[in-house]
């Protein structure tokens, strides 16, 4: 296993990382890369064991239902890119029993992928989403060839891949890049159909970065994402060579589909975890805004509370019961249901802005106008917005100030905008989650409930 110092020495290997228009040879001098490199460099030292064979025991595949549930709380614990990680080595697991017995070779590297990786300590990333060029037209049909990553060169020992996948988590920061088709393909369509591993030092990676890290502002104003910063990327593929024992899908059309759902599975559990626990953050940051501002009692801010607690805990039932209604894999891992996680994930982001709304509603304009911090360090000013920002004896200004920082940085500067589109549209828009639940919806129940209320019996019409 690695330590954290030795994950940091490992990001120098000569990978080509750009952040607003400049290379960056080592991410740790970058100020905006700083938070989240110390952030995955600590979760290397909290799992890490000297001793022979050991491995990172959170990215071992949970072998009972029960196994399954206990983990959600340490995997809301973990730093993201251990979690996409997880989610990457459990989407492996999981397509290697869907691609059926047709491609045994695809299985047995993928069996040997998943445990080499786990022995090398590496951090993975989700590699699934396109450039898609235009939305309406399947990848043989785009203008541009490369707007769905596609095979371009075969050789006698692997794979040349073109494309770029957008938007990717932590990818700078992770080790190897886990590519996968992003939708279902069509006969004729082979030549995107392709899965694989490719290190991010692979010739003819680029990683072109975003953040909303609050870099340069007071750290203080920004106490979640100052923590939560992680750097957002677009992927780029020059021509890369990939040999085949990295090569998990390789022109099965008909399987394409097969890593985008079980990815999806994973990547919405995650999602929906970690909205259970946001939705119960709001509902916290409402219940203390409401007592500062002398406001607790007043029945709208109550109902506004009161409406918040029942999508939280509307949430936490989702959750809870795409873990009970568990299912197994043929070689007897366990992995969430489907319609549950995906009904709850659907919920939690469609509701999000209605009980962010709720907490801005309740919280007032120093949402966005409380003074910074350092003016209560300035002897200037010190005084002044202490006695102003103070609401009674018991509630000091710095107190009050600190918590409309936090609800501003969570739900109305960068990391609140940046969540606000992430909830929507990670693992797929909301459109994907529709879908999800409109094919394990049983609705041969709800037609059945139909009829006899209506006297039908079982006729047709
Ligand atoms: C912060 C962030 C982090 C992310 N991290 C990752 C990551 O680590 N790995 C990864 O692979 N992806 C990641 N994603 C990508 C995410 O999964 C996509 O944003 C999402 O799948 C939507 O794709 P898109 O952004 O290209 O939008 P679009 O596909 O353009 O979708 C926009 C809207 O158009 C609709 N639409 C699109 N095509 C069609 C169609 N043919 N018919 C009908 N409606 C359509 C969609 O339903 C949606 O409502 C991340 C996204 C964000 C915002």
């Amino acid at each position: 296993m690695l330590t954290g110092e030795e994950y940091k020495a490992s990001l120098l290997d000569g990978r080509r990382v750009y952040f607003e228009g400049r290379r960056i040879t080592d991410q740790a001098e970058e100020p905006a890369f700083v938070a989240p490199l110390e952030a995955i460099a600590q979760g290397y030292d909290k799992y890490y064991s000297g001793e022979d064979g050991a491995v990172n025991p959170m990215l071992t595949a949970p072998r009972s239902a029960e196994e399954l549930r206990d983990r959600i709380p340490s995997l809301m614990e973990l730093d993201l890119a251990l979690n996409v990680t997880y989610q990457s080595l459990m989407t492996l697991i999981v397509a290697r029993t869907r691609l059926g017995d047709e491609s045994p070779e695809l299985v047995d590297r993928i069996a040997a992928y998943v445990d080499e990786a786990r022995q090398r300590d590496i951090r993975i990333v989700e590699c699934i989403t396109d450039a898609k060029g235009s939305r309406s037209v399947s990848p043989s049909g785009q203008d541009d060839p490369d707007a769905y990553l596609r095979v371009v060169d075969r050789r006698p020992d692997g794979v040349v891949i073109r494309g770029a996948k957008l938007h990717i988590s932590a990818a700078s920061l992770a080790h190897d890049l886990l590519i996968m088709p992003t939708k279902k393909m069509k006969p004729g369509e082979e030549q995107w159909a392709i899965a694989c591993a490719v290190p991010i030092n692979a010739p003819g990676v680029k990683i072109v970065n975003t953040t909303f890290d609050p870099t340069d502002r007071e750290r203080r104003d920004y106490p979640v994402s100052c923590r939560l910063s992680m750097p957002d990327s677009f992927v780029v593929l020059e021509d890369v060579f990939v040999p085949y024992e990295r090569v998990f899908l390789d022109g099965q059309a008909q399987h394409a589909a097969v890593f985008a759902h079980s990815l999806g599975l994973w990547e919405r559990l995650g999602g929906t975890s970690f909205m259970v626990q946001q939705a119960d953050e709001l509902v916290g940051l409402a219940t203390l805004i409401a007592e500062a501002n002398g406001l607790a009692k007043v029945s709208h801010v109550r109902e506004k509370i009161d409406d918040m607690m029942i999508h939280a805990t509307m949430l936490r039932a989702g959750l809870e019961a795409a873990l009970l209604h568990a299912h197994a894999t043929s070689d007897g891992y366990y992995y969430p249901d489907e319609l549950y996680t995906n009904a709850t994930k659907y919920q939690g982001a469609s509701q999000f802005n209605l009980m962010v709304r709720h907490l801005h509603d309740i919280a007032g304009g120093s949402v966005l106008t409380a003074p910074s911090m350092a003016d209560f360090d300035n002897p200037e000013t010190a005084e002044a917005v202490e006695k102003y920002m103070a609401t009674s004896s018991t509630i000091n200004g710095e107190y009050r100030a600190r918590l409309f920082h936090a609800i501003r940085d969570l739900t109305a500067d960068a990391y609140g905008g940046w969540h606000a589109v992430t909830n929507l549209q990670s693992g797929g828009g909301l459109f994907a989650q529709r879908l999800v639940t409109r094919k394990h919806y049983d609705m041969d129940r709800a037609l059945s409930h139909a009829r006899n209320v209506a006297g039908l019996g079982d006729g047709t019409p």
